[in-house]
């Protein structure tokens, strides 16, 4: 599943290759994806200049001339091929990933047409994703997007803002970093990574990381590891950013270079310097957790 990097890696490609473009055709092969198309979905984005690709959260956010916002999420599966005379590329594709869509693939629901010959080809094999359209000026009071809490990113994460989101909470710090009213975006595995980081115990209680008032130590650790993980990640899909075209390419993209601490790294040495635990793994609402119960308190 594309986490919060991955989505901005393809934020990155899309920007880099729709912005300035006007939206000549579009082209839906399904009337819906994980929800239905808004009515008059092609008719709202067609004839619009993309004004630039912004991202919020994991929701991409297409900002079009006249005002208009086009929402895509790319849920489980859910990828853009950019294809033209000079590019052919897939932003934020995964090493294990599909074939790139080539825009007559069984799973390619949605085909833009850029005024300068270019396509952007959606393909979602498993249709988890979905897409929207709006007024840029509801933004605030979009369903979808007024309850999400800061980005994680160095520029809007502050640890008083983290230790307000985790204030009172009773749930372990591990789901209140999953809840995205608390922080935008994060994932199971980049939490796993940010407590470990942090050195703070995925089952201890929210509140009790906050403390009473102020800022604590821990909600200092975990905003910059937070920062740092993210960073890191976001770096490492962007690094991987190159067009591509012609037989063998494909290999010529890359992937994301993951290099997880305690992730799936279940009975394995704490890769902390001076630690001496061994990574374990427990289920929390859920989900996988790894952790080394030697150093994160
Ligand atoms: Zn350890």
């Amino acid at each position: 599943m594309p986490e919060l990097p991955e989505v901005e890696t393809v934020r990155l490609g899309l920007e880099r290759h729709m912005s300035g473009h006007m939206v000549a055709d579009v082209e839906i092969r399904r009337n819906d994806l994980r929800f239905p198309f808004p009515e008059n979905f092609s008719s709202t984005i067609r004839d619009r200049v993309v004004e630039r690709v912004e991202r919020r959260a994991k929701y991409l956010l297409i900002r079009l001339q006249g005002g208009i916002t086009w929402l895509c999420h790319l849920g489980m599966s859910g990828r853009w091929t950019l294809l033209g005379d000079e590019i052919e590329s897939t932003p934020g594709r995964f090493a294990n990933g599909a074939p790139v869509g080539s825009g007559d693939g069984p799973h390619d629901w949605v085909v833009i047409f850029l005024e300068n010959g270019s396509r952007a080809v959606y393909s979602d094999h498993r249709r988890f994703g979905f897409m929207d359209c709006f007024p840029s000026a509801e933004q605030e009071t979009h369903k979808l997007l007024k309850d999400i809490g800061p980005e994680p990113t160095p520029d809007h994460l502050t640890p008083s803002q983290l230790a307000e989101g985790l204030r009172g909470k009773r749930t372990p710090i591990k789901s209140a970093l999953l809840d995205q009213r608390v922080v935008a975006g994060l994932g199971n595995i980049y939490v796993c990574e940010i407590l470990h980081r942090a050195c703070v115990s995925p089952r201890r209680k929210a509140s009790s990381v906050a403390g009473k008032s102020g800022v604590s130590n821990r909600v200092e650790r975990i905003t910059a590891a937070t920062h740092d993980v993210i960073t890191e990640a976001i770096d490492a899909g962007g690094s991987t950013l190159q067009d591509f075209r012609g037989v063998g390419g494909e290999e010529a993209l890359g992937y994301f270079v993951h290099n997880f601490l305690v992730y799936g790294r279940e009975g394995q040495d704490c890769l902390r310097e001076s630690c001496e635990g061994v990574v374990k793994r427990i289920v929390q609402s859920n989900r996988s957790t790894f952790f080394c119960s030697s150093c994160q308190r």
